[in-house]
């Protein structure tokens, strides 16, 4: 029989770090979630090839200290928690520390950064595939980070084929995730550009800061999308819903479902495109059964498409928690079943106050 041996180091590494960052998108998802908790106002997102060449993520934020270079990208080095009791109160998306680290174990590496009082000089640093740092190096660069990955995955050849056949699907994935940070992201200066194979560059969209959520989706989305849609502000008291009884509108709410949706429109072909994005108090997540709810509704009034969706959950922190998968995207949220009903009646009831016709301008 086999005798049972520890794995060695480095092949850990590579396996847990292959659960943090499982795809293109988490990659994307990691770096922009580092930007903004850094503080920036500009972000830059740079794919070549769809990604599969590199990625590189530009932001103007306050960059890294010279003291941090050493443990950036070790794994569960973090500057945004030191003990699990942190964690209710965490304002960050960011606080396990594992996202540099992985990327360490699954591509090559390398960051550009300033801080303030260095610009115009920074410094670039490489690492190895530990984390460890390998060399640095005294560089021009404007104050904020730059995180570059290259060749993502080539070390593990079934993911990185996976990812190659892949590469449309998750490409479109990852433009999904950004334009709902960008679209969310009112103060956030957002660009997003693809650098095709023989060394065109395509720019994908791009915000501004300090605008309107509106004004951002008409940016991303075009305007032709907004005009298709209604505003939604739906508000109220889970305890009522609790008790059957739902009331809408209410002061002070308990809880609030903000943003976007397609105007019902009976009969017509497609409006707005079937994107659909969801946010718990501002945090990017995937919520299934919201979808569903909204879904369902929708097609109560027009059963040929599903619609345009971007709806942001206003909830107490201690009403969900984030921390139950490595991406972070998965919330759970302790009154979901109250919450969806409550959710269904108030769709219902801005669907029935809604023109259902065609405006002129859009036949
Ligand atoms: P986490 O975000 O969970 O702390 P990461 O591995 O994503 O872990 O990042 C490790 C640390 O590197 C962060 O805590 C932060 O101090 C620093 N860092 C990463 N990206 C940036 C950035 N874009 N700007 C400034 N600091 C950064
Ligand atoms: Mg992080």
């Amino acid at each position: 029989m086999a005798t049972i041996k520890a794995i060695e180091g480095r092949s850990i590494h590579q396996i847990q770090s292959g659960q943090v960052v499982i795809d293109l998108c988490s990659v994307v998802k990691e770096l922009v979630e580092n930007s903004l908790d850094a503080g920036a106002t500009s972000i830059e997102v740079r794919f070549k090839a769809n990604g599969l060449d590199s990625i590189e993520v530009q932001d103007n934020g306050h960059g890294i200290s010279k003291e941090n270079y050493d443990t950036v990208a070790l794994k569960h080095c973090t500057s945004k928690l030191s003990n699990y009791d942190d964690l209710s109160s965490l304002q960050t998306f960011g606080f396990r520390g594992e996202a540099l680290s992985s990327l360490c174990a699954l591509s090559n590496l390398q960051i550009l950064t300033a801080q303030a009082h260095e610009a115009p000089k920074g410094t670039r640093l490489d690492f190895e595939s530990s984390g460890e740092l390998k060399a640095t190096s005294v560089i021009a660069s404007q104050k904020g980070t730059t995180v570059m990955v290259e060749a993502l995955f080539a070390n593990l050849p079934v993911r990185r084929q996976e990812l190659e056949r892949n590469i449309k699907r998750e490409y479109t994935k990852v433009l999904g995730v950004l334009q709902a940070y960008a679209c969310i992201s009112a103060s956030v200066k957002f660009a997003v550009s693809n650098i095709l194979a023989k060394g065109k560059k395509v720019v994908i969209f791009a915000t501004k800061s300090n605008v309107s959520t509106r004004e951002s989706i008409a940016n991303v989305f075009g305007a032709k999308t907004l005009s298709a849609l209604v505003s939604m502000d739906l508000r109220f008291d889970l305890q009522d819903t609790r008790n059957k009884k739902y009331t809408a509108g209410k002061g002070d709410p308990q809880v609030g479902v903000v943003g976007h949706v397609s105007r019902p429109v009976v009969g017509e072909g497609r409006q707005t495109p079937d994107r659909q994005m969801f946010f718990v108090n501002a945090r990017p997540c995937t919520l299934p059964q919201f979808a569903k709810v909204f879904n369902e509704v929708y097609k109560s009034y027009n059963v040929s498409q599903s619609p345009f969706v971007f709806a942001n959950i206003i909830i107490d922190t201690d009403a969900y928690d984030v921390n139950v998968s490595p991406d972070k995207r998965t919330i759970l949220l302790h009154e979901q079943t109250a919450l969806l009903e409550s959710l269904r009646m108030a769709l219902v009831e801005l669907f029935e106050h809604q023109d259902q016709t065609v405006p002129q301008t859009q036949r």
